[in-house]
C-alpha cells in the first residue's frame, strides 16, 4: 500500500503538473471508486473545474479545484493517478479518465479495485471516512519527542500496531514501520510502555529519517506503486528488512524472520531487535 512517501511523491508530481488545468470531461468505468456524491453527480460537478492545488494529509491525497471543492483520493493498496501524456490505450485497470484542456489526461488506474475519490466542499473535508480522526503528521511540527515519549507510556500496545495505528500517527504503514523498528533496535512486539527515553529517542529519530530518506527515494515500489508520472520509486534498494526474510541483516549477519500480529506481518532481525 502507498504510505507517506509514496502518496507524498504522488502529490510533489501531481502539484508540479495539475495546478491550472481545466478538466473538460470524465470517463468514470468503475462507479463504485466514488465513495460521495453519486457516480452521476461525481462527474457533473467536476466537469469545467480547475486544480488549484495538490495537497496530503495522511495517506490521503487532497486535490484543491476551483469553485472550493476538494476531491480527496485514498490509493488504498494498489491505486495510482497517473498524468498521462500520451494517448496510450485504457488498461483494463483504468476506472476513471480526467480529460484535461492541455489535450492530457489524469487517469487512475487500480488493479484491486480498494482506492477511493471523494468529491465535497472544502469545509466539509472533515467528513471524508478517516479524515477526522488521523493522528499526527510524523514529518509536522505536533510530532516531537515530548508528543511521542507522553504517547508511548500511557499505551500497553505493541510498537507494530500502534505504529501503524492512523489515529496515533497518520501515514505510517507496513513498509515504514518495519524499517523505523529495525533502524531503532526495537522488537516489533514490544509494549510500548516498556521503552526507555533512549530507545524513544532512536524510535523518533528512526521514524523521521525512514519517510524523510523515503520521500528522497520517490517512494518504494515493492508491488504497483508508482508516482504522479507513472515513475517507480527507489527506496526498496535500501529496505533493510521489509520482505527480506532469511536474508542476512546488514549490521549482524543474523538472517531476517517475519512473524505475524493480528493479520499483518512485521519483518526484523532476532540480533538487532530487542
Ligand atoms: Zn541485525
Amino acid at each position: 500500500m502507498p504510505e507517506l512517501p509514496e502518496v507524498e511523491t504522488v502529490k510533489s508530481t501531481l502539484q508540479e503538473r495539475l495546478p491550472g488545468l481545466t478538466i473538460c470531461g470524465v470517463d468514470l468505468y468503475l462507479p463504485k471508486i466514488i465513495q460521495t456524491p453519486s457516480p452521476e453527480e461525481f462527474c457533473r460537478q467536476v466537469a469545467g473545474k480547475t486544480f488549484l492545488d495538490v495537497g496530503r494529509r495522511g495517506k490521503y491525497l487532497l486535490i484543491s479545484l476551483s469553485r472550493g471543492l476538494m476531491l480527496v483520493v485514498h490509493l488504498r493498496m494498489t491505486g495510482q493517478l497517473v498524468y498521462t501524456v500520451t494517448d496510450e490505450s485504457r488498461s483494463k485497470y483504468t476506472h476513471l479518465i480526467f480529460h484535461l484542456n492541455n489535450g492530457h489526461q489524469l487517469r487512475f488506474a487500480d488493479m484491486r479495485q480498494f482506492g477511493r475519490f471523494w468529491l465535497v466542499p472544502e469545509a466539509d473535508i472533515q467528513a471524508v471516512k478517516g479524515m477526522k480522526s488521523l493522528g499526527v503528521e510524523p514529518l509536522g511540527s505536533e510530532f516531537t519527542l515530548n508528543f511521542l515519549e507522553k504517547e508511548l507510556k500511557t499505551r500497553r500496545t505493541r510498537l507494530k500496531p500502534l505504529l501503524l495505528d492512523q489515529t496515533f500517527i497518520a501515514g505510517l504503514g507496513n513498509i515504514y514501520v518495519d524499517e523505523a523498528l529495525h533502524r531503532a533496535g526495537l522488537h516489533p512486539l514490544r509494549p510500548a510502555n516498556t521503552l526507555n527515553p533512549r530507545e524513544v529517542g532512536a524510535l523518533f529519530r528512526a521514524i523521521r529519517e525512514v519517510l524523510e530518506e523515503g520521500i528522497a527515494g520517490r517512494g518504494t515500489s515493492v508491488r504497483d506503486y508508482v508516482d504522479g508520472t507513472g515513475q517507480a520509486g527507489t527506496f526498496q534498494e535500501k529496505l533493510r528488512v521489509y520482505r527480506r526474510s532469511g536474508r542476512p541483516c546488514i549490521q549482524c549477519g543474523k538472517p531476517i524472520e517475519r512473524l505475524r500480529i493480528g493479520g499483518r506481518s512485521a519483518y526484523f532481525c532476532p540480533g538487532c531487535q530487542r
